[in-house]
């Protein structure tokens, strides 16, 4: 199964896929983590890449779809995988598009955790993972870019007709219940 999980800064998306990847055995990609790892390990792409997820900003969409082609090549994505943080804007969207048709592969569900903005605010506060964008201006940015930037991408894949809404407030454990149900059916 390939599957786009999609909702708004503190969401939710970072914990879901890690037990999506876990009951379902499809192995996660994150934009996010990749770009956080780049920059702890000082390479040429962290560098590019700090100062403008220091001020909550999307990196530029080329470089994340360069990155994105090519940790998709590897073997342990052939079969399936779940993107959480990609696409995050339109022009993305589309490149994904042109990258699937050309391996001659489907998306099976994009789903969207929904989940009303001021709780957003306060779960990003209250999490303690000493993200250096995850303080209250920042997320304010981020909440910002993803009103603007990211959830036109909605519409892109509501069009496609694999567009599924997930309830992302209660526990985690009822969110997860949710998309279980969703991708089990
Ligand atoms: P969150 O969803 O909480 O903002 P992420 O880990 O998904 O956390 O992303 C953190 C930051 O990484 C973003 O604010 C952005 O700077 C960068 N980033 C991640 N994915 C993308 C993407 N697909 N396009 C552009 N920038 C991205």
């Amino acid at each position: 199964m390939r599957i786009i999980l999609f909702g708004p800064p503190g969401a939710g998306k970072g914990t879901q896929a890690k037990l999506i990847q876990k009951k379902f055995n499809i192995p996660q990609l994150s934009t996010g983590e990749m770009f956080r790892n780049a920059i702890k390990n000082q390479t040429p792409l962290g560098k590019k890449v700090k100062s403008i997820m220091d001020e909550g900003k999307l990196v530029p969409d080329d470089t994340v779809v360069d990155l994105v082609e090519e940790a998709l090549d590897k073997p342990e994505f052939e079969n399936g995988y779940i993107l959480d943080g990609f696409p995050r804007t339109v022009p993305q969207a589309e490149a994904f598009d042109t990258l699937l048709k050309q391996h001659k592969k489907k998306l099976h569900s994009f789903l969207s955790l929904e989940v009303p903005e001021d709780e957003l605010m306060r779960r990003i506060l209250s999490r303690k993972e000493g993200r250096s964008d995850d303080t209250p201006e920042k997320v304010k940015t981020r909440l910002e870019v993803y009103n603007d930037e990211t959830s036109p991408v909605l519409n892109y894949y509501k069009q496609k007709g694999i567009y599924k809404s997930i309830d992302g407030t209660g526990t985690i454990e009822e969110i997860f219940g949710r998309i279980s149900a969703v991708l089990e059916k």
